[in-house]
């Protein structure tokens, strides 16, 4: 792995996938600026367990769906750190609901911050890596926006236009060496799932072939490679992992 003190600017690590990226990625030495919107202990906490890595890191409270606010998160970023080279657009909820009973502001919140926020937080940084000719980009989809759940039509929405927003910036971007691409995690055992039933989290498990949920380490595997140099090949994908549940 090659990193050379980069920088990464990942939305969303206070907790969950995004936290454990943001560890991953400063275990290579990339230094880490992320932002959160509530969480401010775990926020503080991820500050100090990657301090002691040895990068530099800062944390940001600042709404992804709100793009003043993200703009000058971009810019704060790139006065402290020097530049940014790898994006990582995290940041996403659920507000899960039948259609027939889904209020319009459920509607909204959930392409506001999932789709908008990924629009947001790239529009904000692209310019720089187009500056510096190079970069890479990653968009955390969901096999929801592939294969679509019962409940998740806002969450599958947004989540299947971050793969078109993927496929189509990375043919807009791949001549000046900016590779993005879009990783579709399946079930994986973060707060995100705290809003489903035990017994339907056990339901769920048992549909998937490996027969567990996936862990947040495990999507921050594919994160760091899908980065690296070693990933120089690639861009324009989504890759899928959740255990085998999707397969066709
Ligand atoms: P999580 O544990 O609920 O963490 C969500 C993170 O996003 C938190 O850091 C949260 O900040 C931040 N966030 C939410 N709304 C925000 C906003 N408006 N502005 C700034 N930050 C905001 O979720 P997760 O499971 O790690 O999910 C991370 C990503 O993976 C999401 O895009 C999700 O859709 C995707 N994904 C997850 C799963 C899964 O099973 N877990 C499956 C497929 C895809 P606070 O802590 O301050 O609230």
């Amino acid at each position: 792995m090659t990193h050379n003190k980069k920088t990464a600017i990942i939305s969303g690590a206070s907790r969950g996938i995004g936290r454990a990226v943001a560890v991953e990625l400063a275990g290579e030495g990339v230094n880490i600026s992320f932002n959160y919107l509530k969480s401010s202990n775990d926020a503080l906490d991820l500050e100090k367990e990657i301090n002691d890595l040895g990068v530099k890191v800062k944390s940001f409270q600042v709404d992804i769906k709100d793009y003043k606010a993200v703009k000058s998160w971009v810019d704060d970023t790139k006065e402290l750190f020097g530049g940014i080279d790898i994006i990582i657009n995290n940041a996403g909820i659920v507000k899960d609901k039948a259609l027939a009973l889904m209020a319009p502001d459920d509607w909204h919140d959930v392409i506001n911050t999932n789709l908008d926020g990924t629009f947001n937080l790239t529009r904000a940084a692209i310019v720089g890596l187009i500056k510096q000719k190079g970069g890479a980009i990653i968009n955390i989809t969901s096999v929801s926006g592939i294969v679509g759940i019962p409940r998740q039509t806002n969450y599958s929405a947004s989540k299947a236009g971050i793969i078109g927003f993927t496929k189509s910036l990375a043919r807009e971007v791949a001549s000046y060496n900016i590779r993005v691409n879009a990783v579709a995690p399946g079930f994986i055992e973060t707060d995100i799932l705290k809003e489903l039933k035990e017994d339907y989290k056990d339901q769920l498990v048992k549909q998937i072939p490996l027969n567990r949920l996936g862990k947040s380490e495990e999507v921050a595997k594919i994160v760091k490679f899908l980065v690296s140099e070693d990933a120089g090949y690639i861009t324009g994908q989504t890759f899928v992992i959740d255990g085998g549940l999707s397969m066709v």
